[in-house]
């Protein structure tokens, strides 16, 4: 999409952190990390949201959340002592700030629940 910051980090317009990429799935380093490890997974092709999803995603979700899994073991967060939350916000109420569907890894600290 032409005017919308994440597919900008996904072909290249705009400089980011790539931590992975493939023909569908692309991660990078978050610009305002709120843990010492904050990662967005973002599918190439522009969705808004998790509201947008339909069937037709369940292979590139697939890869995704595998991508972000191994992500994680190699950060050492699968370890039997750590954890990490993998969350998307939808819409305002939630916090959403960028429409381009993104889940945040966020690792290396502890969280609290129920979220804020
Ligand atoms: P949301 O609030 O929509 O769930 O998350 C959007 C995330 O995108 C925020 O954590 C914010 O820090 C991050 N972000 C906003 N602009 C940029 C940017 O230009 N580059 C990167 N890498 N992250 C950004
Ligand atoms: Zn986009």
């Amino acid at each position: 999409m032409e005017d919308c910051l994440f597919c900008k980090i996904a072909d290249g317009r705009i400089p980011g952190k790539i931590v992975y990429q493939d023909d569908d799935v692309v991660a990078f380093a978050d610009i305002n990390p709120v843990a010492a490890h904050h990662i967005l997974f973002i599918p190439r092709r522009h969705i808004a949201s998790m509201a947008d999803l339909t069937e037709e995603d369940s292979g590139m979700l697939g890869k995704l959340f595998a991508r972000a899994a191994q992500v994680a073991r190699e950060l050492g967060l699968s370890e039997p002592d750590r954890g990490y939350r993998f969350v998307t916000n939808v819409g305002p109420q939630a916090g959403q700030s960028v429409q381009h569907l993104h889940f945040h890894l966020l690792g290396g600290r502890g969280f609290s629940w129920p979220p804020g």
